[in-house]
C-alpha cells in the first residue's frame, strides 16, 4: 500500500508534488472550495455532482462499530518457529525451525464503545490473524485465559450487561454483579478482571490465551487437545486503579499511543508463544473438564512447551482499512489443528463470521487485510456487495464440472470429530461443576498485598448496588477462599455469617 506522506515526488521539503483531484469517477475537479450556485448568494444547482458526491460519501463513511471488542489497535509482524512440534501438527507453518509466517494482530479493550477509553478494567481482546500457505490461521483471544461463562446461550445476556442500561443509558454496577451473581461460573474470571492484571497497561504488557482448548493434528492423524499462550517479552505491567482512572481523562488513546508509537520508534513488541498440549486419551479423566472455558489447565500437569515468537514490527498505514476492516474469526484454521467440543468455542465459530458478513459484508475475507497472502483462493462463491475482484470471470460458478474448476483434495481430510454418542439435551452445565476451587487458587497465589487490591477493586465496584446481590456474591467468594469472601464483607460493611455462606 503506498504511503502517501513518504511518496516524496518532485516538490520542495519532501512534500510530494500534489496531483490532481478527481471525483470517485476520475473526473478532474476543477474547484474543491465553492459549490455550484445560482448567483454568488445561491442556492446551490442539483448539478454540482461533487458537492452531491462528498456529502453522501460522508453520510456513509460509518460500518457499525462490532458489538463487543469496538475500541481497538493493530499492527503487522511475523511470527518465527522456535522450536519443532511436528509430532504434534502437520500444519506447514510450523514445519521447520525458523520458519517464518506474515501476521496481523488487534487488540482491544470489550464493552467499550469505539471512542472509549483504552485504560478500563476490562479483559482485552488478543487477536491474531496468520498468513499461511494453507490459508489463514485466526488465533482470536483474550489476554486471560478463562471466560465469564461457559455457554454460548448465555453471550448475549453477559455482554448486556457490560453494555449500557436500558433506561438510564449508563453502564450499570447492577446488571454486572447481578449477572454474576447467578452465574457462578464467572467467578474465576471476575477474580482475574478485579486482579492487577484487570487493567494491563497498554496492549504490549499482557499476555494472549486462546482461553478456548482447540487441536492439533499430526502426520499420522494422531489428536492432541491445546491450548495456545502468547507471553509477553515486555514483561507483565498493569496499571493502578487510580492511575488508570486518570488517564481515562488525559488520554483515552493510552494504549493505541503506545502501540502506535513504541513501533514506530523501532521499538517491536514481541511474545513467546507456547502450547500446553493434552493428549486425546487425557480429556476424558482431566479433574476438570478441559473444555470448559472457565478453567485452566494447570501448567504442573501439563507444562507450557515453546512453539515461537511473534515480533509486531509494522504500524497500519490505513487505521479503517487494516485494523478496522480486519475480520478474525476461530473458523480460520489451517490443515494440522481441528476444533475441540468446548460450547463457547461451537458458539463463537457461528457467530463471529455471522457478524462479519453483518457488519464488514458478504465479501468480507475478499478484502487485502483479510485475504491469504500465501496462497490462492478457489471457491465457488460469486456475487454479493462489493464484489470488488473479477468475481471468478467466466470460469464455471458450479461444481461439479467438467470444465477444469478447483476440485477437493482428500490429502486434507480432517481427523474425525469424537461425538458423545448421549442423547441431544439441555444438560445443566452446573451440575457437580466445581466453580470456586481454581478462583480460589488464583487468589492464594497472588499474595496479600494483590489481595488486598483485588479486595478493594471488588469494594469500590460493588459498593451501591443492592444488599441481596453483594451477599449472594460474598457468598462465592468465601467458597472460593473463606478470606477472600471475608475482605469484601468487610469492606462492604456486611457480616459473614452461616446464612450468608449458604447463599441465604
Ligand atoms: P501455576 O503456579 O503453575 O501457574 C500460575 C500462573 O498464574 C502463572 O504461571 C501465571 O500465568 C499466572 N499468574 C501469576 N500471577 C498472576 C496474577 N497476579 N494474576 C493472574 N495470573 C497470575 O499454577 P496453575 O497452573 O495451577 O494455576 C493456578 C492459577 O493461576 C489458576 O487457577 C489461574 O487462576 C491462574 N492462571 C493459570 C494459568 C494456566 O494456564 N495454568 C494462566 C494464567 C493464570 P502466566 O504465566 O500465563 O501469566
Amino acid at each position: 500500500m503506498a504511503n502517501e506522506k513518504s511518496n516524496t515526488g518532485n516538490g520542495s521539503h519532501g512534500i510530494p508534488t500534489p496531483k490532481t483531484l478527481t471525483t470517485t469517477a476520475g473526473r478532474p475537479v476543477a474547484d474543491n472550495q465553492n459549490s455550484v450556485t445560482a448567483g454568488p448568494r445561491g442556492p446551490v444547482l442539483i448539478q454540482d455532482f461533487q458537492l452531491i458526491e462528498k456529502m453522501a460519501h460522508f453520510n456513509r463513511e460509518r460500518i457499525p462499530e462490532r458489538v463487543v471488542h469496538a475500541k481497538g489497535s493493530g499492527a503487522h509482524g511475523h511470527f518465527v518457529v522456535t522450536q519443532d512440534i511436528t509430532r504434534y501438527t502437520s500444519a506447514k507453518l510450523f514445519s521447520s525451525v525458523g520458519k517464518s509466517t506474515e501476521m496481523l494482530a488487534r487488540f482491544s479493550t470489550v464493552g467499550g464503545e469505539k471512542g472509549s477509553a483504552d485504560t478500563e478494567r476490562d479483559p482485552r481482546g488478543f487477536a491474531l490473524k496468520f498468513y499461511t500457505e494453507e490459508g489463514n490461521w485466526d488465533m482470536v483471544g483474550n489476554n486471560t485465559p478463562v471466560f465469564f461463562i461457559r455457554d454460548p446461550l448465555k453471550f448475549g445476556d453477559f455482554i448486556h450487561t457490560q453494555k449500557r442500561d436500558p433506561q438510564t443509558n449508563m453502564k450499570s454496577p447492577t446488571m454486572m454483579w447481578d449477572f454474576w451473581s447467578l452465574s457462578p461460573e464467572s467467578l474465576h474470571q471476575v477474580t482475574i478482571l478485579f486482579s492487577d492484571r484487570g487493567i494491563p497497561d497498554g496492549y504490549r504488557h499482557m499476555n494472549g490465551y486462546s482461553s478456548h482448548t482447540f487441536s492439533l493434528t499430526n502426520a499420522q492423524g494422531e489428536l492432541f487437545y491445546v491450548k495456545w499462550h502468547f507471553k509477553t517479552k515486555q514483561g507483565i505491567q498493569n496499571l493502578a486503579a487510580d492511575v488508570a482512572t486518570r488517564l481515562k481523562g488525559e488520554d483515552a488513546d493510552y494504549s493505541q499511543r503506545d502501540l502506535f508509537g513504541c513501533i514506530q520508534d523501532g521499538t517491536f513488541p514481541k511474545w513467546r508463544a507456547c502450547i500446553q498440549v493434552m493428549p486425546e486419551a487425557d480429556a476424558a479423566h482431566y479433574k476438570v473438564n478441559p473444555f470448559d472455558l472457565t478453567k485452566i489447565w494447570s501448567h504442573k500437569d501439563y507444562p507450557l512447551i515453546e512453539v515461537g515468537e511473534m515480533t509486531l514490527d509494522r504500524n497500519p498505514e490505513n487505521y479503517f482499512a487494516e485494523i478496522e476492516q480486519a475480520a478474525f474469526s476461530p473458523v480460520n484454521i489451517v490443515p494440522g489443528m481441528g476444533y475441540s467440543p468446548d460450547k463457547m468455542l461451537q458458539g463463537r465459530l457461528l457467530s463471529y463470521p455471522d457478524a462479519h458478513r453483518y457488519r464488514v459484508g458478504t465479501n468480507y475475507e475478499s478484502l487485502p487485510v483479510n485475504q491469504p497472502k500465501a496462497t490462492e483462493v478457489h471457491t465457488y462463491h460469486r456475487d454479493g456487495t462489493m464484489r470488488f475482484d473479477s468475481n471468478g470471470g467466466s470460469a464455471p460458478n458450479y461444481e461439479p464440472n467438467s470444465f477444469g474448476g478447483p476440485k477437493q483434495n482428500a490429502q486434507y481430510r480432517e481427523v474425525p470429530v469424537q461425538l458423545s454418542g448421549q442423547p441431544g439435551d439441555r444438560y445443566d452445565h452446573r451440575e457437580g461443576n466445581d466453580d470456586y476451587t481454581q478462583a480460589g487458587d488464583l487468589f492464594r497465589l497472588i499474595g496479600k498485598e494483590a489481595q488486598q487490591r483485588l479486595i478493594n477493586n471488588i469494594v469500590g465496584s460493588m459498593k451501591g448496588i443492592p444488599e441481596h446481590i453483594q451477599r449472594l456474591q460474598i457468598s462465592h467468594f468465601y467458597k472460593a477462599d473463606p478470606n477472600y469472601g471475608m475482605g469484601v464483607g468487610a469492606g462492604l460493611g456486611i457480616e459473614v455469617g452461616e446464612a450468608l455462606v449458604a447463599g441465604d
